[in-house]
This record gives structure tokens, C-alpha cells and sequence, in this order.
């Protein structure tokens, strides 16, 4: 029997996202997920495909080997577990690679010592996901683990946007540099996007907006990204739901100076309590629009949020249609990207003169296909292509082990 499961794995600090693929046809047999591990009240919820229905288990999980335990006893009750000979290998998503890994890879001790060597810029992921690989090899000791590493697509990035204009040996010290984020994300949906269009990737420019709660922009030249908004950490870039992105860093010290604020609170301040959230009290876009397309009494500012997002996502493509010389397509993704049709038209308003426009009708239409909506004919296309992490990282996993190169 040929062994075709995928069980990807996207490890956080307090939660653990499964799904488990067959790679012979790229089907989800079962998706899940654990939350707050380590609390009274964790919770497991638990679809296999094949009924549609999902289970949910409330109750105590003490940690991360409890939480995998209790989902391989899940995956066991549908005829799917862990042991089953069919599981070829088990793909985990690691958050940072540095400048090391460029590609994913088949975890051995050296990987892991490298991914913990890590850890300084990458202090909230990588003990997790480390947790996560460790946790999953002692389960199943015998089978080939990789690690899909964030920042892998990034790599490809020159020197020129990479580096930050600070003092060369002090960055190399501190491993100061941008490595950009969702990089398995922007992978699949810039390939996806050259297959919407007839064209292989390297036929094609891409910018890739990745709004979620999280995001970011890249621009993909034939394939090969050349840029992101992300940076040493998720924090740079695009407005966020709870991120501010962009911001002059002096604003730090003058925090600090005039505002007496720890370094610690500074952090919380700009990663949880600024973006989106900070500027109109919602990080979640559909309840931004609800306030602005009801007249709530607090609509405006809720469109003053609005505007200083899409302001953000207009400078960035802008910078990135700069970056590319030409280009062919500019895919939306992610939560918003793919949902948030007047996220779309606001950000692409006024910017006939590059060749890009949004057909009201093409855009208001919702599905969950790869689809156009630009005019026919125009210039450049403009697309809305959902993203499947996981199945990139099954994709990935799978094509390192499939011929017994694990
Ligand atoms: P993600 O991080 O990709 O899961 O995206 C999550 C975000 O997507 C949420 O915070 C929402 O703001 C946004 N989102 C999801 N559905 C919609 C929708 N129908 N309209 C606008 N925003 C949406």
C-alpha cells in the first residue's frame, strides 16, 4: 500500500490547527482544531470529511502532548490514526527560518537545533511549533516530519529589499533584516493566480494582498518574490486587525520618554491593541462595514479606520507595481481579501491610469473559486484567489517524502 496521508500540523502557543490530507487527490479527510491548551476549559473540535459532522470535547488539556493524543484518538474514531500505515508523513507550519532555510525541509536534530537557534526573532512562534515537532515525533518516532517554514518563500528577496538602512554590524549581530511572513500563503496564491490566467508563474508578475487578521503584500516576479511588507518580525507593513504596521520607530522613544511606557506595554500596545482595533475598537471588517453601511452612530469613526486601511494596501501596491516594472495581476487573499468586496473596490479606486480596475458586478459576486474582477480586456487582471495553507503544506510535505527521500 502506498503511503498518501498528509497530517499538517500549525502549532501555537496555546492552540493546536490539524488537518489530515490524501495526497493521491489532495482531499481533506479531516480538519481540526485545539484551543487553549493548558486551561480549564479547553476545547477540541473535530471534523472528519467523509460525515461533514463535527465533534466538540470540552474539559482540561494539560499541554501540547495531551492535545495530539486527544486528536489522534479523534482521527482513530473515523478509521484514521495516527498508526495507520497510510500516514506518509507529518507537515509542520514553522513561523521562522531565518535566512537558513530556503526551502522545507525533513526535521532531524540539526534542524531542530537550527529552528531553536531561532528563537531570539521569533520569541512567540517557534517554541511553539518546536513544542508542536517534538511532541508529534515522540507519537510517531518512525515517520518523516518537515518543517514548511513561513519565511521560506521570502528568501529569494535582494539584498536591496531586504536590508533595513541601519548600520550593517549591528544588523548582522542581531540578525536584523526582513524576512516577511505568509510566506507558504503568497507561494500558493501567486502560483494560483498565474493558473488563473493561462500562464505559468514564471511567465508572470504578481502582486499578492494577504488580508486577513494578519497581513501582508509581496510582489512575485516570475515566480521568485522580490519584496514583502512584513519584516523582522509581523509587525511591519499593511494596517492589521490588531497590528498597526508601518509607523515611524521614533514614536517607540517617544513612548518611552514622554509616555513612561515599558518596552513590554509599547509591545502589546502596537501587536494587540493598535491597527484596526486601535483605531476604531472592531478588528473584524465585517463589523467595520456594518457600521459604516448602517450610519451607526459610530460610523465614522469606524470609516476613518476604513479609509487609513485602504490608504495603507493603496501605497503598498503602488510600491510594489514600482518594484515589478510590469505587472500582470494583483490577487486579493485571505479573510478579507477574499470576502470584503468593498475592501476591493476602495483599494483599486483611481488607479485606471496603471491599468487596473474592478468590475462592480465580477466583484460583488461570492464564491469560493479562483476568479477575475477586472474588466475583460483590462490591462492588468485583478483576482480574488483563496489561500489553503495547509494544503501547500501537505503539498510540500508530500513531495520531500513521496519517493523515500525523507
Ligand atoms: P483570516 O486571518 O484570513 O482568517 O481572516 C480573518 C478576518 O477576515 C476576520 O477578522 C474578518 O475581518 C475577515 N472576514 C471574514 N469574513 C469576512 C466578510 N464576509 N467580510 C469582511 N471581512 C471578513
Amino acid at each position: 500500500m502506498t503511503a498518501t496521508r498528509v497530517l499538517v500540523l500549525n502549532s501555537g502557543s496555546s492552540s493546536v490547527k490539524y488537518q489530515l490530507l490524501d495526497m493521491s487527490d489532495s482531499s481533506r479527510l479531516a480538519v481540526g482544531l485545539v484551543e487553549r491548551i493548558g486551561e480549564e476549559t479547553s476545547r477540541l473540535k473535530h471534523t472528519p470529511l467523509s460525515t461533514g459532522e463535527t465533534r466538540e470535547t470540552t474539559g482540561p488539556i494539560a499541554d501540547h502532548e495531551a492535545a495530539l493524543k486527544a486528536v489522534a484518538e479523534e482521527l482513530a474514531k473515523d478509521g484514521l490514526g495516527l498508526d495507520s500505515p497510510e500516514l506518509a508523513a507529518i507537515g509542520h507550519r514553522v513561523v521562522h527560518g531565518g535566512k537558513t532555510f530556503t526551502q522545507p525541509t525533513v526535521i532531524d536534530d540539526a534542524v531542530l537545533a537550527e529552528i531553536e537557534r531561532l528563537i531570539p526573532v521569533a520569541p512567540l512562534h517557534n517554541p511553539a511549533n518546536l513544542t508542536g515537532i517534538r511532541t508529534a515525533q515522540a507519537l510517531r518516532p518512525d515517520l518523516p516530519q518537515v518543517a514548511v517554514f513561513d519565511t521560506a518563500f521570502h528568501t529569494t528577496m535582494p539584498e536591496a529589499a531586504a536590508r533595513y538602512a541601519i548600520d550593517v554590524k549591528t544588523a548582522d549581530e542581531y540578525r536584523i533584516r526582513r524576512y516577511g511572513f505568509h510566506g507558504t500563503s503568497h507561494a500558493y496564491v501567486s502560483r494560483a493566480t498565474a493558473e488563473l490566467l493561462g500562464k505559468s508563474p514564471e511567465e508572470v508578475n504578481v502582486i499578492v494582498l494577504h488580508l486577513g487578521n494578519g497581513a501582508s503584500a509581496s510582489a512575485v516576479e516570475k515566480g521568485r518574490c522580490v519584496d514583502t511588507s512584513m519584516g523582522l518580525t509581523p509587525l511591519e507593513g499593511l494596517v492589521m486587525g490588531t497590528r498597526s504596521g508601518d509607523m515611524d520607530p521614533a514614536v517607540i522613544f517617544h513612548l518611552m520618554r514622554v509616555g513612561g511606557m515599558s518596552t513590554d506595554e509599547i509591545d502589546t500596545l502596537l501587536n494587540k491593541k493598535s491597527g484596526l482595533i486601535g483605531l476604531c475598537g472592531d478588528n473584524d471588517m465585517r463589523e467595520i462595514r456594518r457600521r459604516i453601511d448602517e450610519g451607526a452612530e459610530d460610523a465614522a469613526q469606524a470609516q476613518l479606520a476604513f479609509d487609513i486601511y485602504i490608504h495603507r494596501l493603496k501605497k503598498y501596491i503602488g510600491a510594489y507595481y514600482a518594484v515589478l516594472g510590469t505587472v500582470d495581476a494583483v490577487a486579493f487573499t485571505a479573510g478579507v481579501g477574499e470576502n470584503a468586496a468593498p475592501v476591493r473596490e476602495a483599494a483599486i479606486a483611481g488607479l485606471e491610469a496603471l491599468g487596473l480596475a474592478v468590475d462592480g458586478e465580477l466583484n460583488a459576486v461570492r464564491s469560493g473559486e479562483p476568479r477575475l474582477i477586472s474588466p475583460e480586456g483590462a490591462r492588468v487582471a485583478v483576482a480574488v484567489v483563496p489561500t489553503d495553507e495547509e494544503l501547500e503544506i501537505a503539498d510540500q510535505t508530500y513531495a520531500l517524502v513521496r519517493n523515500g527521500n525523507a
